[in-house]
């Protein structure tokens, strides 16, 4: 066990998956005996089995751990913050096991193995990357895609450099294997956003059926959003974020919830690494790798905005990170950056762009 104190003022305890007292699976969460505070009454310590997070309930130990296998990416996070002197404790607090081998008995039902993808969205997968190139130039031929991206207020250039694609159904209708024109089918018609996942690219679809020029973006939605529709948008698996590769992400990044935001960012001068969109997808904290500093949090303005923003905010300030809050002002403009851009103009990104700058200052100091 390595105990880090982060420069928020917590004490975060790091344990391995062998370190846990008699842990007992309890669907999400594993329940263990806390070895921390040394109770062997009752499991009080209760971690995410997803997260890596947990918490012992006892009062008088109240405990943050993280266990480092379920975690490896912030377990690693921590660890460099930790030897690069951000701590001001001299020297890890090592402290011996105990109970190693009621342990090491039950640790098989903690082992959660990834879900196999079902062959038919490999396939989808597969086939949708063979056609990106085509797809690229599907875009730049699309009087009605580049229409729709037009009233969204992206420019076709800003799309293309961001990956965006396109797939009409003419490009499905002329494949020659049957199969593939039947797994492509529910693709057609469709905006594509290229998304990149620790496990993989992926895309994300958005539905122009029935969409005409000078039709309102929220008249296309409740349109579509009708029983026996096309759905709104789709992914392939896996899924992921619309940005560019991990590698490539800025040390200070900007979440937004969906691709248009993000390409609403791109148009309004941010740079490309510094921009991700979640499009639906969850911000798992592993998923952050090492080299983030800080972060700002500008979803919607409604309640499912609201909400990943408290969720989101307390698993990067737990892992070191800064955060800033920018969500859009609650007024008649929107609720997304998007809508507000195409409403108001540039000046609806100011709040944006001034946290952005504001987080960068703060990290650079
Ligand atoms: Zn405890």
């Amino acid at each position: 066990m390595l105990t880090i104190h982060t420069q928020q003022g917590r004490n975060i305890e790091i344990v391995l998956q062998s370190e846990l007292c008699d842990p007992l699976n309890l669907g999400e969460y594993v329940r263990a005996y806390c070895h921390i505070h040394g109770s062997d009454h009752q499991r009080s310590l209760s971690i995410n089995k997803t997260t890596g997070w947990g918490h012992c309930f006892n009062a008088a130990c109240n405990a943050t751990v993280l266990v480092a296998e379920w975690n490896p990416t912030v377990a690693k996070r921590l660890i460099q913050l930790y030897y690069r002197g951000f701590s001001s404790v001299p020297s890890p607090s090592y402290r011996s096991q105990r109970k190693q081998s009621t342990v090491l008995v039950s640790q098989p039902v903690l082992l959660h193995l990834p879900k196999a993808t079902p062959k038919w969205q490999q396939d989808e997968l597969a086939a949708l990357l063979s056609l990106d190139e085509q797809m690229r130039k599907a875009l730049i031929h699309s009087q009605r895609a580049q229409a729709y991206l037009n009233e969204r207020g992206i420019p076709l250039n800003v799309a293309l450099v961001s990956g965006v694609r396109y797939l009409p159904p003419a490009m499905i209708n002329n494949l020659e294997a049957q199969k593939q024109r039947a797994i492509l089918r529910r693709w057609e018609e469709r905006i594509l956003f290229p998304l990149a996942s620790p496990a993989g690219k992926g895309y994300i679809g958005r539905s122009l059926w029935h969409w005409q020029p000078g039709m309102d973006e929220n008249a296309h939605k409740s349109l579509l959003d009708q029983p026996r529709r096309p759905r709104r948008w789709i992914k392939t698996n896996p899924a992921g974020w619309f940005g560019v590769d991990f590698d490539q992400l800025s040390s200070s990044i900007i979440l937004v919830e969906g691709a248009f935001d993000r390409l609403t960012l791109l148009v309004a001068g941010f740079d490309a690494p510094g921009v991700v969109a979640l499009v639906g997808t969850a911000a798992p904290i592993d998923w952050f790798p090492p080299h983030i500093k800080s972060v700002v949090l500008a979803f919607d303005g409604d309640l499912g905005g609201q909400e990943a923003t408290s969720r989101i905010e307390e698993q990067l300030m737990q892992a070191g990170i800064h955060v800033r809050l920018c969500l859009p002002p609650q007024d008649r403009w929107g609720k997304d950056w998007n809508e507000r851009w195409r409403r108001l103009g540039p000046e609806s990104l100011r709040p944006a762009l001034e946290a952005y700058a504001d987080l960068r200052k703060l990290v650079c100091s």
